[in-house]
């Protein structure tokens, strides 16, 4: 039996799930999408995510035809409706069907839909050990181009990325931004502690601002550990004392190689430690409840 996904109002089940092969989404990547988890049936930082999914559309003036408030009941009734207590929600808004033109202007609505599904975890010996990765070369999209502020789905330049990862033999690769900053990981932020500072890629070096990543950043703060966002040389990564990757489906997951060198202690570090603590705390009490 397959999922029941949410597409355009209505609740089907996935072999009805159907997109127009006209849709903007699908020919262009014209659409912007958000990657939310439930715990326990909490819907962890719900608002957050709904609010950065606006955000993301109103930069590529796409309207969304649903309220913050009918999306938050839609993705509950997803979850219910598969059942599902600990989860991966992906919500997707497309710029709708068009024509074979780019212009947006044909789309006359845009198409909404949510997948609730059970989420495929990184081993746990990944968050003791830490990841190994690799800096990609294909560079991630200037913000010249793309704000990375927009979530949107083109993700192509990130799957060329990740495919080098593969052929790398690792999981994730690091991307760089046109003049050699780090920016991010393929799906991922990345962080480096430095003598008990906490630094990471501003967003004018191409980093998404991550819900994690906030969330990472206040923890940081309340514990009076000073916080920086700024553009990061790739030397500063391996002089740096921990390194660590933040993300909705990774969470926080130490970094212990970089390209075949060690960085950090080798090992997950101090503060990764701490902060992987204070957020499995904070996924048992900030989001939104629902009840199966
Ligand atoms: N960067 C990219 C490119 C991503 O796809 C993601 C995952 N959505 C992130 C960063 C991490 O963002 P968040 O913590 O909001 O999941």
């Amino acid at each position: 039996m397959g999922l029941k996904i949410f597409l355009d109002g209505k609740i089907v089940d996935e072999k009805d799930a159907k997109i127009s092969v006209f849709d903007h989404g699908l020919l262009y990547g014209d659409g912007v999408f958000e990657g939310i988890r439930s715990y326990d049936c909490l819907i962890f930082k719900l608002e957050e995510h709904i609010e950065r999914l606006f955000r993301s559309a109103e930069s590529i003036s796409l309207q969304i035809s649903m309220s913050k408030e009918e999306i938050q009941q839609a993705i509950i009734d997803t979850l219910k409706a598969n059942g599902i207590r600990d989860g991966y929600i992906r919500l997707v808004v497309t710029r709708g069907m068009g024509d074979l033109g780019l212009d947006p202007q044909k789309c006359e609505k845009p198409s909404m839909f949510i997948i609730a599904d059970r989420i495929a975890l990184y081993p746990e010996e990944y968050y003791i050990k830490g990841l190994k990765i690799i800096i990609a070369k294909t560079k991630r999209n200037s913000v010249k181009s793309l704000p990375p502020k927009v979530k949107s789905l083109n993700y192509l330049n990130n799957i060329l990325a990740r495919m080098e990862a593969t052929q790398a033999g690792v999981v994730e690769a690091l991307m760089l931004n046109e003049e050699g900053y780090l920016a991010e990981c393929t799906g991922d932020n990345v962080f480096i502690v430095k003598d008990n500072e906490l630094i990471t890629p501003a967003v004018e070096a191409g980093a998404l601002e991550g819900i994690t990543r906030e969330i990472v950043m206040g923890i940081a703060r309340d514990k009076g550990i000073r916080t920086e966002e700024k553009f990061i040389r790739t030397e500063e990564l391996f002089k740096a004392d921990e390194v660590f990757l933040t993300g909705t489906a990774a969470e926080i997951i130490p970094v212990t190689e970089v390209d075949g060198k060690v960085v950090g202690s080798g090992g997950a570090g101090k503060l990764t430690v701490d902060f992987i603590n204070e957020f499995r705390n904070l996924i048992k009490t900030e989001g939104v409840k629902y009840a199966l």
